[in-house]
């Protein structure tokens, strides 16, 4: 069931209703840096607190080691959350302690709760199905229903997210329900030309998804970490840059694969680098296959952004996760804002996936409504598009 559909929203009255959001913000000290995620979580925990729900959030923050750690509490986030919502929201000091045990308690009819980073407790993440069971139990016990809007976490067998949801009633959050919507759109009968726009830095995790989508897409355009591994592959040189050694042969076979079955890989002619990780003043354009063996990539090049725009102009579907460059700084965000101003024309279905492709967007001043739909998830998408079962779906269904 959807969790704001009518029927249910009409049973939670009266109830405790656990609902498990991805609240995990970049923050810098205890400063939000970009609040997009908790933006997107509001609309479910407000439609349940307006039917009357006792809303308990769970949620965690960053990759804490399974015990408490307070540069990972979601205090800040509650506060920010409560501004969002216009309504006050009780912040427990643990996850299913005492804490959280006297929040939910307290809560009336409509009152929101977030409970602290779930992380903090080893069970969350545990490999091991009887400890994080046994944690999922703890969970459980807070509330009489569970509703799954953490997108960006589905693709995770962890208790706030499977394990829970074999405890309790549950239901599909709107938010995923959403992301799952856009996902079917880019791999059923996608509209054509369908483009594919990959970079960032997670480049292994990345290329698993190019197998799966080779098959969709007409083409692919890739930049940010990945270009370096493909120009290696093909002979270049490639400086000190970001490199995947062992998967120079998978690349090699993507391309052969590419080329049987007519699909383009698009990579870029010229790349700015810089003498070191982050040096704006030794910025400088070369080309993509002549990078100093003393430099390193941090960006695609003008004409590289000029090109892929160009491939981007007639697309009917543009899927595109991972930012072109390190957009963090001024000298090497042009890439990234290139391929981000190509979408917002793209007559078609444009999504954006990725947290920090998502927080680009927004840090380089688009408007997220110029976007067919920008993600909350990274991993989940990727997994979804290369073809795996999400865990955090698949046990909704049951
Ligand atoms: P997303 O979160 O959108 O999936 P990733 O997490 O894979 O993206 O990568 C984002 C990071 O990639 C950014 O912090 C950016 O600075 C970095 N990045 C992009 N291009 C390069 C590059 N050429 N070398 C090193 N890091 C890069
Ligand atoms: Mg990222």
């Amino acid at each position: 069931m959807n969790a704001s559909s009518a029927e249910f929203l009409a049973g939670v009255t009266g109830r405790r209703v656990l609902v498990r959001s991805d609240l995990n913000v970049p923050l810098e000290g205890t400063t939000i840096t970009d609040d997009g995620r908790i933006r997107a979580s509001v609309p479910t925990i407000r439609a349940l607190a307006e039917a009357g729900a006792r809303v308990v959030v769970v949620a965690h923050l960053g990759r804490p080691k399974g015990a408490p750690d307070p540069a990972y509490s979601l205090a800040p986030v509650a506060a920010r959350l409560g501004e969002l919502l216009g309504r006050e929201v009780a912040f427990a000091a643990d996850t299913v302690g005492s804490s959280a045990q006297e929040t939910v308690a307290g809560l009336a009819d409509g009152d929101v709760a977030l409970l602290e980073n779930v992380r903090f407790n080893a069970g969350e993440t545990s490999k091991d199905d009887a400890e994080r069971g046994a944690f999922a139990d703890e969970l459980a016990a807070l509330a009489d229903a569970f509703v799954s809007d953490g997108f960006g976490v589905v693709h995770r067998k962890q208790a706030s997210v499977y394990d829970v949801a074999q405890r309790l009633p549950h239901a599909m959050g709107g938010l995923v329900a959403a992301e799952i919507d856009v996902l079917r759109r880019l791999t059923i009968e996608p509209e054509r030309p369908y483009v594919v726009v990959l970079g960032g830095s997670k480049v292994s995790d990345k290329l698993g998804v190019i197998d799966n989508l080779l098959g969709k897409a007409d083409k692919l355009l890739i930049g940010g970490g990945m270009v370096f591994t493909f120009l290696k592959a093909q002979g270049h040189e490639v400086g000190t840059s970001l490199l995947e050694e062992d998967q120079l042969d998978t690349v090699r076979a993507y391309q052969a694969r590419a080329d049987e079955l007519g699909v383009e890989i698009v990579l870029p002619t010229d790349i700015v680098v810089a003498d070191s990780f982050g040096d704006e003043a030794s910025a400088r354009v070369v080309a993509a296959d002549a990078i100093p063996a003393e430099t390193l990539g941090l960006d695609i090049g003008p004409a590289s952004g000029e090109a892929f725009a160009a491939a981007l102009a007639d697309a009917r579907t543009v899927f595109w996760n991972g930012p072109m460059g390190v957009f963090e700084q001024p000298a090497f965000a042009e890439g990234t804002r290139a391929v981000a101003a190509a979408l917002t024309k793209v007559p078609g279905l444009s999504v954006v996936g990725g947290g920090d492709s998502a927080a680009a967007v927004r840090a380089l001043g688009f408007d997220e409504s110029s976007f067919g739909h920008i993600s909350t998830g990274g991993g989940a998408s990727l997994e979804y598009l290369e073809g795996k079962e999400l865990p955090g779906i698949t046990v909704l269904e049951g």
